[in-house]
């Protein structure tokens, strides 16, 4: 029996996690559940996986969920604030996290758990792109096991040799094929996106996601932050990644061998596969997810990326070769872009600019620990913030 705290359970992530995990009653158990400040969602989880801990970031929200739990006669305390985020990871009774927090906020609970040693199933890739040498050093030190679940990364993982440590040239790897959807704007004519609709944005032709990573899907900016994530991940530099657009989303990524040999994972879209790896490696577990039917699938197709309609992947790469604060600055300005863009007060192409101005306007430091890491993501927010104001008046 594993003992899971899951981060960010009420979001899209999370769900599919307590969807897998409810199939498997005699092999998981939930020590903690958290999120933002969905209560009612939050309410429901807490009543059918009994957990030992419900957390909220948002006091009054907490303070609403421990009244209604108690009055339901639950015996899960809730607990809130920032702290009692990391508090659930790195409990005793823990085995394993999966960090499904949107965005910067999942980093610090991440790497708390990542710094004891505990199991990590991560889908925050934002705690890769901002903080990617202090993680993976922790991850190193505690000898933590980390899986990664963002769909891509778990089909390189799958497809690299068991037990890879890093040595691309070492284990016969060539090259990492990175495969993109395009997301919905792929062919709109670049005359019609300064006019898309958040909606419009969120509409993904094959996964269905929170509303922040739908947008990146969009703007390929996710694709960016997944590269610089499989460099971490993975040891692979800029060069070694290869995005590939693949319309249908049934192969995830391959990995390239210096001998012809490339292999691919596929399997339906559906988050649920490498929840249920990350949940089950090294073994394998049933996710409800639907047999791939090859003959309704019937073709794969295949285009290289343009930078010039998608131009927040051109950005992510740029700051991948800068490196350092590069990328945290990177992040930050998207995750300031985007919320601007879903309140309806920047244009869907503003993002790229915004983000362009960050890294034009701020000197990339070097990272040495998080503190680095968090004063260039609020410097970079403070600078978004400005330019986004201006774009809205
Ligand atoms: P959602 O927006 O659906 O859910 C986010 C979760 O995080 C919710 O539980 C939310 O709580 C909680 N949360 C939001 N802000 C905070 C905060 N400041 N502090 C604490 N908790 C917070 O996101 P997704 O599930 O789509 O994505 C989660 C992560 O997984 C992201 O990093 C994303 O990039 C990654 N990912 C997602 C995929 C997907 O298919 N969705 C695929 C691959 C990776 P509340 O509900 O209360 O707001």
């Amino acid at each position: 029996m594993q003992n899971l705290t899951i981060l960010g359970s009420t979001g899209s992530i999370g769900t599919s996690t307590l969807d897998v995990v409810a199939r498997h009653p005699d092999k998981y158990r939930i020590f903690a559940l958290t999120a933002f400040r969905q209560v009612d969602l939050l309410f429901r989880q807490s009543l059918q996986f009994k957990p030992d801990f419900a957390v909220l970031l948002d006091e009054a929200a907490g303070v609403q969920l421990r009244a209604l739990l108690r009055e339901a006669g639950s015996t899960t305390e809730v607990l809130s604030g920032v702290d009692a985020l990391a508090q659930v990871c790195v409990a005793s009774e823990v085995d394993a996290v999966m960090a499904a927090i949107v965005g910067a906020a999942g980093m610090r609970p991440t790497l708390a758990a990542a710094k004891v040693g505990k199991k990590i199933l991560l889908a925050n890739k934002e705690t890769l792109v901002m903080a990617g040498n202090v993680f993976m050093d922790a991850v190193r030190v505690s000898g933590s096991t980390l899986l990664p679940i963002d769909s891509e990364h778990n089909a390189i993982f799958q497809g690299l040799p068991r037990g890879y440590d890093g040595d691309m040239a070492g284990s016969g790897v060539r090259r990492i094929l990175l495969t993109a959807s395009g997301g919905p704007f792929r062919n709109t004519p670049l005359s019609e996106l300064q006019n898309v609709t958040p909606d419009q944005a969120c509409a993904h032709p094959n996964w269905v996601m929170g509303r922040k990573i739908s947008v990146d899907s969009a703007s390929m900016m996710n694709k960016g932050l997944e590269v610089i994530e499989a460099h971490w991940l993975f040891n692979a530099s800029a060069e070694d990644i290869q995005v590939v657009i693949h319309p249908q989303s049934v192969i995830h990524s391959l990995v390239e061998y210096v001998d012809g040999s490339v292999m691919a994972q596929l399997g339906n879209p559906d988050m649920r596969t490498p929840i249920a790896y990350g949940l089950a490696y090294p073994e394998r577990i049933a996710s409800g997810v639907a047999p791939l039917d090859l003959f309704k699938v019937a073709r794969l197709d295949f285009v290289e990326p343009d930078f010039e309609r998608f131009r927040c992947l051109a950005l992510a790469y740029q700051a991948l070769r800068v490196a350092g604060t590069a990328p945290a600055m990177l992040n930050a300005a998207n995750e300031v872009a985007v919320a601007a863009f879903l309140d309806n007060r920047i244009a869907f192409l503003s993002i790229p600019y915004v983000i362009e101005t960050v890294l034009n306007t701020l000197p990339v430091e070097v990272v040495g620990s998080l503190d680095d890491v968090l004063l260039a993501d609020a410097r970079a927010r403070n600078i978004a913030q400005q330019y986004v104001l201006q774009l809205s008046k």
